[in-house]
């Protein structure tokens, strides 16, 4: 089976709303040009990662899932868009942080075995993994390009990290932290147009945003909303959704076109098809 929508999620690590509307040129070239729209949403609490991308991934809330630090390392106990996307026969890949091997494929990651995987019979079925957060963004968007290439899978996760790093060592207000999500637009601008062309349903979003305490966790807002631009044929283009992160998961699964997933669903983010 091939699915419905082919769909890339690009999840951009710390990266707040505010800092991704101010720095990201191309990305609001490309919603004035009506081939994307810019949401803006609270991310679920607490405002860390590993919980955020199991919220991302699942649809659960951090409480629900309960990953609630990201030092819980283990599998995933919530159905996923990779386990529901392998079963129903599709085709999946991520390159991303070695934390999504340790929630949906193999806990803990052993770099060793787990970097580079090609195993149809877990739920990623082909991943390139890293385990340093200065892992360079652009090659880690080639690492992407590469495994579409490769694989070409209905769905692909792609992650990372530097914004988050830059947001660690410099802080939300500082020119390091702004810089890097110019660099991850100039990256994107060069990726986008060609993955959009192959025929993929890209969203772009982050897991959380960042404070001036060169941390988050919180409530603040600046650690607190996170952008979420879509783009593709398949979206309804400045459309008045306004999709929460825990729906992102059910919207994913929409897309492909995989059944019965039980997961909530945004109102009003797809062309209604006849
Ligand atoms: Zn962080």
């Amino acid at each position: 089976m091939r699915a419905k929508h082919p769909v890339i999620l690009i999840i951009i690590d710390g990266l707040a709303a505010e800092t991704a509307r101010d720095c990201m040129g191309y990305m609001q070239a490309l919603c004035d040009s009506g081939q994307a729209t810019r949401y803006a949403l609270d991310c679920a609490l607490p405002s860390l990662s590993r919980p955020l991308y199991e919220t991302l991934l699942t649809g659960a809330t951090p409480i629900e899932s309960g990953v609630t630090h990201n030092r819980v390392v283990r599998l995933s106990n919530q159905s996923s868009v990779f386990s529901l996307a392998s079963t129903a026969g599709l085709k999946t890949a991520a390159a991303a942080y070695h934390w999504f091997s340790e929630l949906y494929n193999r806990a803990p990651y052993m770099a060793e075995r787990d970097r580079f995987t090609d195993d149809p019979e877990l739920p990623i079925q082909h991943g390139c993994f890293y385990h340093q957060d200065h892992y360079p963004d652009e090659h880690l968007m080639l690492d992407a390009d590469w495994l579409l290439r490769r694989h070409q899978p209905d769905f692909m996760l792609v992650h990372p990290m530097n914004v988050d790093d830059a947001g660690h060592r410099a802080g939300y207000d500082s020119s390091h932290y702004r810089n890097t999500a110019r660099r991850m637009d100039g990256l994107l601008s060069h990726h986008l147009p060609q993955w959009l062309a192959a025929g993929y349903q890209v969203l772009v979003t982050a897991d959380h945003g960042m404070n001036n305490d060169r941390s988050h966790g919180g409530t603040l807002a600046e650690e607190r909303q996170v952008p979420l631009w879509v783009a593709g044929d398949a979206f309804a283009q400045a459309s008045a959704a306004q999709p929460q992160q825990t729906e992102i998961c059910g919207l994913v699964c929409e897309l492909l076109g995989v059944e019965g997933h039980a997961k909530a669903v945004p109102a009003g983010m797809l062309r209604v098809t006849a």
